[in-house]
């Protein structure tokens, strides 16, 4: 029997019956069989419950491959009758035999013969005369006497299961959950152990750990006389299993049985290599295991689970990093909503930055701010971010935006910053003038109104339900360390300023993959040096505005050089169009005027004169690099300074250089010659022998198609597969939220390319890049700093080609870690 011809209960409920447990007789049958019921030819009822003792009430409960892909429910109490009915008074009572045979005749009306469930609603289920109420009303609605004979009744149950299965709206829903078209269902036969009459009798459920902290304790319920799974729903009435304050505990009361219990759930854990869920009941006091299923958990329930049955020597260390999906770290490295947390959605975006933060309505960065300032957490929402709102972010809990995808502005700042983000939210209209956005359902949300912002599902909440806190216990640490123990790519981070290599040396990143300098610049004082350079209309301006610049960004390379304490550090030159670096609108431009003491009308000029019609594509990267040669020149004497002072009291830094948007092979001697200049002089200006490597980003076509003549000047390629998917689709990253989701709905694109990396179009570029450059050069270092470096398929991907590290935002470190063990074992 396996859990693929019989389903996973079928083949635990075998396992217990191996180990001794006090498991009920019990028949499976297998997928084919219940296939075949459904399809009229029911098997021999005679043999088949040939196994059971004489009048043996029974259960029927579904088998199916993974327990998550549901089924129809339990059927029990098979074989109530008159008989049954008459005897059990004698045995157990009569109040015991009358709720027995009411209960059933109530599940075979609703799920057999499909019956009214309310038709039972006028019938008081303790009142002496229920059952022939009940029998009554069956016949009425049926137009035949209830079914007596136990075997139609069990065929009849078998039949309906068989059939609920195959419909189409239970198969649609399971395929939503991952199953197959053709997930088969197995069902299993029970003898029931009734959880009521004489003694202590009663049903309950026990599992050993708690399924959102998976912390060791015992947890679950038992109602004495009663069956299946009442415990769970009957509340207050219940009791705890353990002795507890808050009440009364089955310990109290059975104590043999709930040391038993223990004992049976112990066994279960050890053998069945999980942490099960006990279902038992007792009868007379005795204890009776019906079932055991695998206990639901939180992630990081399962990441303690995981680890302590390794650190136990139940399951291999190999085994538990198994057990783990990689993406619900993501659930530990950030605050949540509680799971069991009611949630007031008022619409929903692109989950653009994982984690929940709640806070006050805000319609601009400076608001933001003023709001950090009073100390009030505060959500800013705006159409789209641009460089001007990185300071209102930082000071934001969380960020809410209408357009944008998973690659745009915000979203890309948000993962950096551990930020919880949703972007793309559409469905809301955004009224920024006004300060209000409107619900799909017609809330209308102002200024001040609390919002919670689930970055890990794109949901925006009214109000603030409860949150569960980060989680990085030790649990999550050694399970990491196990993942580093058998991983074979190395995991660096995307982190451009101090604080974001503080957070990627804290995930024990192998050093930094992309700094994007142009992130540098956003804070105030130097947005103004950076404008004072773009506005410097001669080049020895500009010369001027730089030195200003260069001992600003030295520190900041002293800094990244010290916190990452000789790990590798991969800095990119200056990549984005200028004109981001302006501001767009009046109040900025008269800001900017007053700074630079220029009269507003040249200030207005000089950025309309920087305006392109399609930036991403302009003045942008290398082009910038050749065309103000000054703004390189600067960056690299920073670098090698930095490298200079940061290797004083320590190991040699040996940093890494990149260029950006690098799409011909002379655009890398141009910028190669003057930064080998740069290096010589600063050299010979400090006595020192300092070494560095230069390299490339690989994220236009022709730079992969090319990279054979490109490679030669080139120590690494990182491959930009952001801009790379850009570029390769025509897709505007900034842009494509807009009709990503009808695009991916009607199946034009299995997923959003810059979410999961396009491995047929844009990874066969990254494919023949690789090759390419290769060839021309073995020993090039090869890597993916692009959005697609964190998530676990992007990283087979580049198992596969052959790169020796990726790169992704800080936070999603732990998770490339995890994603790149898995792939190894
Ligand atoms: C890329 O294009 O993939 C990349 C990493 O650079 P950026 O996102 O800064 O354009
Ligand atoms: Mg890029």
């Amino acid at each position: 029997m396996s859990p693929d011809t019989h389903g996973g209960r079928a083949k635990c409920l075998q396992r217990l019956v191996r180990m001794e447990m006090p498991v009920p007789t019990t028949v499976a049958l297998s997928f084919e069989a219940v296939h075949n019921i459904a399809a009229g030819d029911m098997p021999d009822l005679a043999r088949l419950i040939s196994p059971f003792e004489e009048g043996q009430i029974l259960c029927v409960r579904p088998s199916s491959q993974d327990p998550d892909w549901g089924g129809p429910g339990a059927v029990l109490n098979i074989g109530m009758n008159a008989e049954r009915h008459a005897h059990l008074s004698n045995t157990l009572g009569r109040e015991a035999a009358d709720e027995l045979y009411f209960r059933f005749i109530q599940a075979y009306s609703v799920h057999v013969a499909r019956l009214d469930p309310d038709m039972f609603d006028d019938i008081d289920p303790t009142d002496a005369n229920a059952v022939n109420e009940a029998l009554d009303a069956y016949e009425d609605e049926a137009d035949e006497a209830f079914p007596q004979d136990p075997k139609e009744q069990l065929g009849g149950v078998l039949r309906s299961m068989a059939r609920a299965w195959e419909g189409t709206s239970a198969r649609l829903l399971r395929m939503a959950k991952g199953a197959p078209a053709d997930a088969g269902l197995g069902l299993v036969v029970q003898a029931m152990v009734l959880g009521l009459g004489q003694g202590e009798c009663g049903s309950g459920v026990l599992q050993l750990v708690d399924s959102v902290s998976g912390t060791p304790m015992i947890k679950g319920r038992y109602l004495s006389q009663s069956q299946g799974r009442d415990a769970l729903e009957a509340g207050e009435k219940s009791l705890f299993l353990e002795k507890d304050d808050r009440g009364p505990s089955l310990e109290d009361q059975a104590p043999e049985a709930f040391s038993e219990l223990i004992k049976h759930a112990e066994a279960m854990r050890v053998r069945l290599r999980e942490e099960m869920q006990v279902e038992f009941t007792l009868e007379n006091g005795g204890v009776h295991i019906l079932d055991g299923v695998r206990v639901q958990r939180s992630a990081r329930a399962s990441v303690r689970i995981a680890v302590a049955l390794a650190e136990d020597g139940v399951i291999s260390r190999q085994e538990a990093l198994l057990r783990v999906e990689p993406r619900a770290l993501n659930e530990l490295l950030h605050r949540q909503v509680d799971p069991d947390a009611d949630r007031d959605v008022v619409g929903s975006g692109v989950a653009a930055s994982p984690g929940a933060a709640t806070g006050k309505i805000v319609f601009s960065a400076a608001d933001a701010q003023a709001s950090a300032a009073r100390g009030e957490a505060a959500v800013l929402v705006r159409r789209e971010t641009n460089p001007e709102d990185i300071r209102g972010m930082h000071a934001a809990v969380a960020v809410l935006t209408e357009r944008g995808g998973i690659t745009s502005h915000a979203a890309v700042i948000g993962r950096g910053m551990g930020l919880p983000c949703v972007v793309g939210a559409s469905e809301i209209r955004f009224q920024a003038r006004r300060k209000q956005l409107i619900a799909p359902d017609g809330r209308v949300f102002g200024e001040g109104d609390i919002l919670t912002i689930d970055g890990s599902n794109g949901q925006v909440l009214a109000g603030q339900p409860p949150m569960l806190e980060a989680a990085l216990d030790e649990s999550f640490q050694k399970l990491m360390s196990w993942a580093d123990e058998n991983r074979d790519i190395d995991v660096r981070a995307n982190a451009d300023t101090p604080a974001d290599a503080l957070t990627a040396r804290n995930f024990q990143a192998q050093g930094i993959g992309l700094c994007r300098t142009e992130h540098m610049f956003f804070e105030e004082d130097r947005l103004t040096a950076m404008r004072e350079m773009i506005f410097a209309d001669e080049s020895d301006d500009r010369k001027a505005a730089l030195e200003r610049l260069l001992p600003i960004q030295r520190e900041d390379f002293v800094d990244l050089f010290q916190i990452m304490q000789g790990r590798p550090v991969c800095i990119r030159l200056f990549d984005p169009p200028l004109h981001e670096f302006l501001p767009s609108d009046r109040t900025g431009l008269r800001d900017l005027a007053e700074a630079l003491n220029l009269p507003l009308s040249t200030v207005e000029r000089r950025v309309e004169a920087l305006s392109e019609y399609n930036p991403m594509l302009g003045m942008r990267g290398v082009r910038l690099g050749i065309a103000v040669p000054e703004i390189y020149d600067m960056q690299a004497r920073a670098i090698f300074e930095a490298t200079i002072e940061a290797s004083k009291d320590g190991d040699a830094v040996v940093p890494e250089i990149m260029i950006p948007l690098v799409s011909a092979k002379r655009e890398v001697e141009l910028v190669k010659t003057r930064i080998d200049a740069v290096a010589a002089a600063v050299r010979t200006e400090h006595s020192d022998a300092f070494e560095f490597k230069l390299g490339v980003m690989v994220e236009t076509p022709r730079a992969a198609l090319r990279a054979e003549e490109i490679a030669p000047n080139c120590h690494f390629f990182s491959f930009g597969t952001n801009d790379l998917t850009q570029m390769t689709y025509g897709l505007s990253r900034d842009d494509a939220g807009r009709f990503m989701s009808a695009y991916v709905q009607q199946g034009v694109y299995a997923e959003d390319p810059f979410h999961t990396l396009d491995t047929d179009g844009v990874g066969e570029l990254v494919k023949l890049g690789a090759e390419r450059g290769r060839k021309e050069r073995p020993d090039l270092v090869l890597s993916v700093c692009g959005e697609h470096g964190g998530s676990p398929e992007s990283i087979a991907f580049c198992r596969k080609v052959g790169m020796n590290y990726v790169s992704c935002s800080p936070f999603r470190v732990p998770v490339a870690r995890l994603a790149a063990a898995q792939l190894a074992i």
